[in-house]
This record gives C-alpha cells, sequence and structure tokens, in this order.
C-alpha cells in the first residue's frame, strides 16, 4: 500500500457536513525555503533522532518491550508513558510523507514491531496496565490514561496511512478500537477517559474508515462529560478532568488546559460530522471566554502551576504563568478546525500567535532540548521549573527531555505536518492562511491549481505568489490578512490594486488567472508597542514589543552593563527600530528607548506612598530578541511585558 496524491493530512474534512473551507491533501502543500523550511530540517534531522535515543533511555520501549514478554523489570515513567511513543510514531509518519529519510525508516519500524508485539489478544494495549498494574486494566478510567494512550495510537495510525501508505498502526488500532467499542460502546460501560485526547481521534479515525462506530464512540465519550462523578488528581475536583459540567453547557474555559483544548478539539471535530448547533454555540462561548478573557499575549494559555489550570478572567501573572507547550498545540488543533468551519481569519491569527510564540518557544533553536512550561517573566533564571512534576527550579537551560514527556513529541507532530495548516479550498478558490515559503499544488473544482509563495516572513512581510497553473475561468484567491497588519497592499503582475479586506480578514482577489501571473502582497510589519486589558493586574502600566507575528522579550545578555531588567521601563512615546543581528540563527532585533531606574527605597518592602523618593532614571539603549529566541544562551532573566514611562 502506498499513500496517493489525494491522502489527507492531519484533518480530512472532504466529507465533514458543516465545513465552509476543505483542508488540503497532504502532499499539497510543501515548504520549500525560509524560516519554517529550516525549522522542520532541524525538526527531521535532530529532533526525530533525539526523540528516538530518549524514549530509549527513559524507558518507553522497554515498557513496551516488557509487556510482550522480550523484557524484564520495572516499569518507567508515567503510566501514560505509551502516549510519547505513539506522538513521536505520528509525527515521523508525517515526515516521512513529506520525504523518505532511511534512518527514520529504521528507528520507526523498530519502534512499531514493539508496538505491535505489545497488543494482546483481545485487541488491548497499554504497557502500564500489561506489567506493573497488570489485573488493573480499565479499573481507574479517571486516571488511567487508557483511552488517552490509545487515542494518541489512532493518531499516530492516521498518519501513517495517510502519509506513508503504511497501514500497520492502523490494524493494531482497528483491533483496539473494537475492544474499546465492545467494553465502552452503546452496550458497554457508560464511562469516560480522565484525560480527553479520544475523541478527536476517534473523529479522525471515522474519517479514515467511514465506520459510524468510531464516530457513535466520539460522541458518547463526549456526551458522557458533565455528570461530576470524576474527583480529580490532588483534589483538584471533577473540573480537572472536564467532568464539572456537560460539554454542551459549559459557558467558560476551566480546569487543566491541555484536557478542556483536546477536548474542545474533538467537540468541533463531532460538530463538523454531524451538525448539532448546541455544541459549535458552547465552541463559540468558550472560545470567546479564551481568547477575550485568558489567553497570553504569546497565545500560551492556562496560568496555573496549580492543576495545570486556566486561571480566572483576566488571571494572567507573567511570572508565574504556566502555558505548557501541550496546552498551545492544542489551541492550534482548536483553531485549525474553527478555521474550517466558518473561515474566519480570528482562528487563524489566533493559530499564527499561538505557533510563533506559544509553541515555537518550547524547543531550543537546535531541536534537541524542550521547554514544558513557558514563563514570560524570568528572574535570574528561576521558576522555569522543567515539568510539571520536577525541576528544581533553577535550570540554566532548556532540559533535554522530561519525566513527563508529553510536550516534545507534541512539538515534532506539529512542525512535521505544519503543511497542512497553510492553506484550503473551497469551491470559489484557494485560501492561503499561513505563510512560509512554499508550493501549492492542488485543485479547485476539479481543475489543477499550482502556485509558489516565496516570503522571508515572519523577518518580513512581503509575499510573492506565482501562479504556475489554473484554469481559464475565474477563481478567487483569498489572503488572510493578520490581525496585526494595519496597512497592507496588493499588486498583480505589478499593478497596485485597491486592496479589500472581507468580514472574514481576507484580501479576496477573484479573476480569470493565468500562468504566471504574480501577486504580491505586502503586509506592513512595524516594531510597535502592545498595551494589556486594563483588567490584567499583573502587568498594569506594561507594554510588550511585537513586530508582525511575533512577540519579543527583553533578555538580561542584550542589556547594556549594569542594567537590571528589574528596574527599566521603556520610553513608550520614542520611535523603536528594527535591525537583523547575526546571533540566534540570525533574528531581526528591536531597538527601544528605556530608562534604568535606581529607587531610592531602603530596605523595606513597603512604605508609606508620602515618603517615597523619586527614583533616579538614566536613558539606556534596550534590546529586545524574539520571544521564542530566549534561554538559548543560557537562562538568565527575561521579560516580555514591561513598565511604560512617556517622557
Ligand atoms: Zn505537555
Amino acid at each position: 500500500m502506498t499513500a496517493t496524491e489525494d491522502s489527507a493530512g492531519p484533518v480530512d474534512n472532504s466529507k465533514s457536513v458543516r465545513s465552509t473551507l476543505r483542508a488540503l491533501p497532504y502532499h499539497a502543500a510543501q515548504i520549500t525555503g525560509g524560516f519554517w523550511a529550516n525549522t522542520q530540517q532541524v525538526n527531521r534531522s535532530v529532533s526525530l533522532p533525539h526523540g528516538f535515543a530518549m524514549l530509549e533511555q527513559a524507558g518507553n520501549f522497554r515498557n513496551l518491550r516488557m509487556a510482550s514478554g522480550q523484557e524484564e523489570g520495572a516499569f518507567s515513567g508515567y503510566w501514560f508513558a505509551d502516549s510519547d511513543v505513539y506522538k513521536w510514531l505520528e509525527a515521523v509518519g508525517w515526515e516521512l510523507g513529506r520525504a523518505p529519510d532511511g534512518t527514520l525508516q529504521e528507528m520507526a519500524a523498530a519502534a512499531v514491531a514493539l508496538v505491535e508485539a505489545a497488543q494482546q489478544a483481545d485487541g488491548y494495549l497499554n504497557s502500564y496496565f500489561q506489567t506493573a498494574a497488570s489485573g488493573k486494566r480499565w479499573t481507574d478510567l479517571d486516571h488511567g490514561h487508557e483511552l488517552y494512550c490509545a487515542g494518541h495510537l489512532i493518531q499516530a495510525a492516521v498518519a501513517w496511512y495517510r502519509a506513508v501508505g503504511d497501514d500497520r498502526l492502523l490494524t493494531i488500532s482497528l483491533r483496539f478500537v473494537d475492544h474499546i467499542y465492545e467494553l465502552f460502546g452503546p452496550a458497554g460501560r457508560a464511562e469516560t477517559c480522565g484525560h480527553p485526547e479520544i475523541e478527536t481521534a476517534l473523529v479522525e479515525l471515522f474519517r479514515v474508515t467511514g465506520d459510524q462506530r468510531h464516530l457513535d464512540l466520539a460522541q458518547l465519550f463526549i456526551d458522557r462529560r458533565g455528570r461530576n462523578t470524576m474527583r480529580g488528581h490532588a483534589g483538584y475536583g471533577p473540573v480537572y478532568q472536564q467532568d464539572h459540567v456537560p460539554v454542551r453547557q459549559a459557558t467558560e474555559v476551566a480546569g487543566h488546559a491541555v484536557r478542556q483544548l483536546y477536548l474542545t478539539t474533538g467537540a468541533t471535530d463531532l460538530y463538523m460530522e454531524r451538525g448539532e448547533q448546541a455544541l459549535l454555540d458552547a465552541m463559540n462561548t468558550l472560545w470567546a471566554d479564551m481568547a477575550e478573557r485568558k489567553l497570553y499575549v504569546t497565545g500560551g494559555v492556562g496560568s496555573r502551576f496549580d492543576g495545570e489550570a486556566f486561571g480566572g478572567p483576566y488571571e494572567l501573572p507573567a511570572d508565574t504563568c504556566y502555558c505548557e507547550t501541550c496546552a498551545a498545540i492544542a489551541s492550534l488543533m482548536w483553531n485549525w478546525r474553527l478555521s474550517l468551519i466558518t473561515g474566519q481569519g480570528r482562528y487563524a491569527d489566533l493559530f499564527e500567535r499561538t505557533l510563533y510564540n506559544g509553541v515555537l518557544s518550547s524547543p531550543g533553536l537546535e531541536g534537541a532540548s524542550y521547554l514544558y512550561v513557558n514563563p514570560l517573566h524570568v528572574r535570574g533564571g528561576r521558576y522555569v521549573r522543567a515539568s510539571a512534576d520536577t525541576g528544581t527550579g533553577a535550570e540554566q537551560m532548556r532540559p533535554a527531555w522530561h519525566s513527563c514527556a508529553c510536550c516534545p513529541p507534541n512539538v515534532m507532530r506539529v512542525f512535521a505536518s505544519l503543511g497542512h495548516y497553510m492553506a484550503t479550498t473551497n469551491d470559489f478558490g484557494v485560501q492561503i492562511h499561513q505563510y512560509a515559503a512554499a508550493h501549492l499544488d492542488l485543485r479547485v473544482n476539479g481543475e489543477s491549481v499550482a502556485i509558489d509563495v516565496e516570503t522571508d516572513y515572519p523577518w518580513d512581510g512581503q509575499l510573492s505568489l506565482k501562479v504556475r497553473e489554473c484554469p481559464a475561468a475565474p477563481w478567487a484567491l483569498s489572503l488572510r490578512v493578520p490581525g496585526w497588519c494595519r496597512q497592507a497592499t496588493v499588486s498583480v503582475n505589478g499593478n497596485e490594486l485597491a486592496p479589500s479586506i472581507n468580514e472574514n480578514g481576507y484580501l479576496v482577489l477573484e479573476r480569470s488567472w493565468r500562468p504566471a501571473d504574480e501577486l504580491v502582497l505586502t503586509l506592513h510589519m512595524k516594531p510597535e508597542y502592545i498595551a494589556p486589558h486594563p483588567r490584567i493586574d499583573a502587568i498594569r502600566g506594561c507594554v510588550a514589543v511585537q513586530r508582525g507575528p511575533l512577540v519579543y522579550c527583553f533578555e538580561s545578555h542584550d542589556q547594556p552593563a549594569g542594567v537590571d531588567l528589574l528596574d527599566v521601563k521603556v520610553v513608550s512615546n520614542e520611535p523603536l527600530s528594527v535591525e537583523p543581528v547575526a546571533i540566534l540563527g540570525g533574528v531581526k532585533a528591536v531597538y527601544v528607548t528605556g530608562q534604568a531606574t535606581t529607587a531610592k527605597w531602603g530596605g523595606s518592602l513597603y512604605q508609606p506612598l508620602e515618603e517615597v523618593a523619586e527614583a533616579e532614571s538614566r536613558r539606556v539603549q534596550l534590546v529586545a530578541m524574539p520571544y521564542f529566541t530566549w534561554g538559548n544562551r543560557g537562562m538568565q532573566s527575561m521579560r516580555v511585558w514591561v513598565p511604560k514611562q512617556d517622557v
């Protein structure tokens, strides 16, 4: 079996009843150069082999060998350790779909063989419950993560089936899902998993198989939430496991952020297939709560370490925030599905903000280390916990791996499949949502369209799109004008056009395109200050620097000698300037005028207001670098939000 030209990517909504945009076949969008090609290359050549080595070192592969009787010993890591293997396999599947690679193929073949050998005769598969907790399978759905792990297995299977045309993992998944259906299907136990994930996976499996049982099972797992019976981990209560309210009645994003957003992703998938309006209404309410009250400027979500949870409205501290990488990735997945359903640019905007900042900050630039939490303010390297459960609080670099290693392979699978999220089609034409140098080779109403995109995005806002092949009849090329962009100009074959941006935030050019037509879109990109909502107490009076899709941060490495980031302000009514610099792999730095202050304060933390003397200050030039590059030169002090002072 081989993958066909029409094989889908991570989401196949070609038959979904509620979608306005169609995701492209997997091979239709290829990133060919620039920023994202480089990121994908690092992921392919460094991160994926690194992941394989870490999964061996951490014992994940050994757990599977023990489950199949090939080895003896003690179980290593968390009881959901198999899911790291599956996410890594999913990443390799998408990657091999882009281009073959003998070494990765060999590594993956070894891992698939372990998974295959570990599966039990009745289809069950989970190395923890086959070894350390033998005899206890399906006894603790609240905490056991068995269905969660099954979900990641299914997603890996879908990737291999679609991208590579290999059905070994799919066969394993189908046997496991038969077993799950028998136990938890309409005639089975009315229970669900404490960690959502299998819902979105089962909908995608349905999109592969067309088997209604797979969709029914996804719906059952969604419908069974909100009974208030799961007690949560460590006393967090049912909200921790998304059991506090039925999905359709939820009015706010709450609890464990990854669980919340995997659940909304699955519920949104279910809406796409069944069209139940109550589900979409709930998703709209939850999205607004997240985007308008609980979102960091980086796109990160989850403001509390405690329970890895969403906080209350406007509870967005910069220093003690959690912002788990997986939560940002879950947000990407959810926003992508909402884009497909509505065609609204606000979802692709948030996808972009989250991708370039909240996700890209996790991997080190070298590709072999990862952040689990992504803070916006670090004092002297402290508060960068390596993981949810470990870490001394004073790591000097990104850790190479984590005891709970959910984030690294999650990043790997997103980067490997990134082309999927760039563009879509509908009956009227092509929509481009994310910008990268790429080759698009797709079909509009059965006719071939080929487009080359050239750009130095995100460093530069100019995009050149050359039409290589197209039908003679008119069709529309739609380009997202990002929310951050307030001035866009467009020309076709050198003739400037008046840009008309539709209500969804897309510039739509409908015309009889001809091969060799060239469209140039310029998204004017200038560095600017961003102000926070006045209710966010933690950063009131502060501003952040943003340029295009990139949020910037100030790291102590780049500031003048003797300037402490705890004692600076920016002079926000003076202009910012931008310069390319050769460090950090080649980035654009932003220079701002600042004030370094010396408070006349004494030893006490608090003073009567009337006795506070004015601080001395001196003008300094402060340097901001893209947030995603922070911590690559050793972790010192870093901050995104800085108090402002107008002079
Ligand atoms: Zn994670």
